[in-house]
């Protein structure tokens, strides 16, 4: 068996990692890469094989960098089959469509506004190539191994950090592997802890709080104070986040505060066309999350859902006190970045992450203290308030990592990834102390025999 690390080394984006094994290649994610520029221009790049060679690719999870180059791969040529788990390609039939539909959009924005170096600048795919893309996938249970070709098994187990999202053990005749994917906390509000896994012979561990332990604060009464703060001041809070995962559990969390008078009865807009979707995907997968019936339905019943453009440039002229939630989760793209110039250059309002923000977008430079952001090609000064409520992040922090490689019995090594450098050398180091284990950080494009 071989390993390729094709993405999520030096970077919390871009996952892909290539296994061959007796005459066959599974990619194990299939991740856009964003932030940096060099980094995104690597979605453009040739691959180090003919897509075609690709026999299978089976995803962790929906988040798009770890699906969203899934499209592009079909283009270049790629036959095969997408597995995941059921969530997963639901959460995929709104996220990946979407995604094209994006790209399609900021092609055309640059077009028209020619702020392009490229001439003319094109998407990625569209959003016509995702659905297309979507036919291919085929579900696969959690806790099921599956034998797909003659020497290799794989299964997946819950890794508590999205619905759908696992954790990949892949055997084949002589040995094994694990991937944690993308892992959650033991204490989310909203998800299920990850399930513990069998150990094996290798394992690829994400990193991307590999240098952090989450603050022990009250969460909820963190937000409670931004909201209120905000409503005080007669301003509005600008919620960037991913529309699959993150929002719902910021709906639920205003909705605890409403209920418990903690924060002022203001409206609370989703602006997000496919967020009604992902309230039905709750519905659908009661075992990996802790909301019920009626909490899943409060989701939607108590939140204004904004799905058409108009409505959506609506909200950029709210003259009251007013909570939108909206994507992209880092800034990088999608209507939050026209609530973002709206609402930036006013000291009354506040934007207020949830979540990692991957070094070089535009949320990690905001979080950084930016006084201004690039957005369509201009500067929009930023006087508003910025938070970064990483307690309310869908990651296992350090602790959280550590403790869930305990049930592993000294593997031969374990690669870190999902990380920048900074968290993924700060958790190989906690590792070897930890388990004096053989551990890596794999570059871009390393190779391994195992
Ligand atoms: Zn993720």
């Amino acid at each position: 068996m071989r390993i390729d690390f094709l993405g999520a080394t030096g970077t919390v984006t871009g996952s892909k990692y290539l296994l061959t094994h007796a005459g066959r290649r599974l990619l194990v994610d299939c991740g856009l890469f964003q932030g940096f520029k060099q980094l995104r221009l690597r979605n453009w790049e040739a691959l180090q094989m003919d897509a075609a060679h690709i026999d299978a690719v089976l995803l962790t999870h929906a988040h798009l960098d770890h699906s969203g180059f899934v499209p592009r791969l079909v283009e270049l040529g790629f036959k095969g089959k997408i597995f995941c788990t059921a969530a997963t390609r639901a959460l995929c039939g709104l996220l990946l469509p979407d995604s094209g539909h994006l790209q399609e959009e900021e092609a055309d924005f640059a077009n028209r506004h020619g702020h392009s170096r490229h001439n003319p600048a094109l998407p990625l795919y569209t959003e016509q190539q995702a659905r297309a893309a979507l036919k291919r996938f085929e579900v696969l249970p959690f806790d099921e191994a599956s034998t797909p070709w003659p020497g290799w098994s794989w299964r997946l187990s819950r890794a508590g950090h999205i619905l759908g999202a696992g954790s990949l053990r892949v055997e084949w005749d002589g040995g094994s592997i694990l991937f944690s994917g993308d892992l959650g906390r033991s204490d989310d509000i909203v998800m299920m802890p990850p399930d513990k896994v069998q150990p094996a012979d290798y394992v690829v561990v994400e990193s991307t709080y590999g240098d952090r332990l989450h603050p022990d604060t009250d969460t909820l009464g963190e937000l409670a104070s931004a909201i209120s703060r905000t409503a005080a001041r007669g301003g509005v809070v600008v919620i960037p986040a991913f529309a699959v995962g993150r929002a719902q559990t910021l709906l639920h969390c205003i909705q605890l505060l409403k209920a418990a008078r903690r924060i002022p009865d203001m409206p609370v807009y989703l602006n997000s066309p496919m967020a009604a979707g992902v309230t039905d995907i709750f519905r659908a997968h009661p075992d990996e999350h802790r909301l019920s019936e009626t909490q899943c339905a409060a989701l939607q019943s108590e939140t204004v859902i904004v799905r058409t453009v108009e409505e959506s440039k609506r909200l950029n002229s709210l003259k009251y006190p007013s909570i939108i939630v909206s994507a992209s989760g880092m800034a990088t793209g999608g209507r939050v970045l026209h609530h973002l110039k709206a609402y930036a250059p006013d000291a009354r309002n506040t934007i207020l992450f949830a979540g990692f923000q991957a070094a070089g977008t535009r949320g990690a430079a905001l979080v950084g203290g930016a006084t201004s952001v690039k957005i369509h090609g201009a500067y929009v000064p930023v006087r508003a308030e910025v938070i970064n409520l990483e307690s309310l992040s869908a990651h296992a922090d350090r602790e959280q990592l550590l403790g869930w490689l305990d049930a592993q019995k000294s593997p031969k090594r374990v690669f870190v990834t999902h990380g920048e450098p900074a968290a993924a050398d700060a958790l190989r180091l906690a590792i070897e102390e930890r388990h004096r284990w053989q551990c890596t950080v794999p570059d871009y494009r390393d190779s391994f025999g195992l």
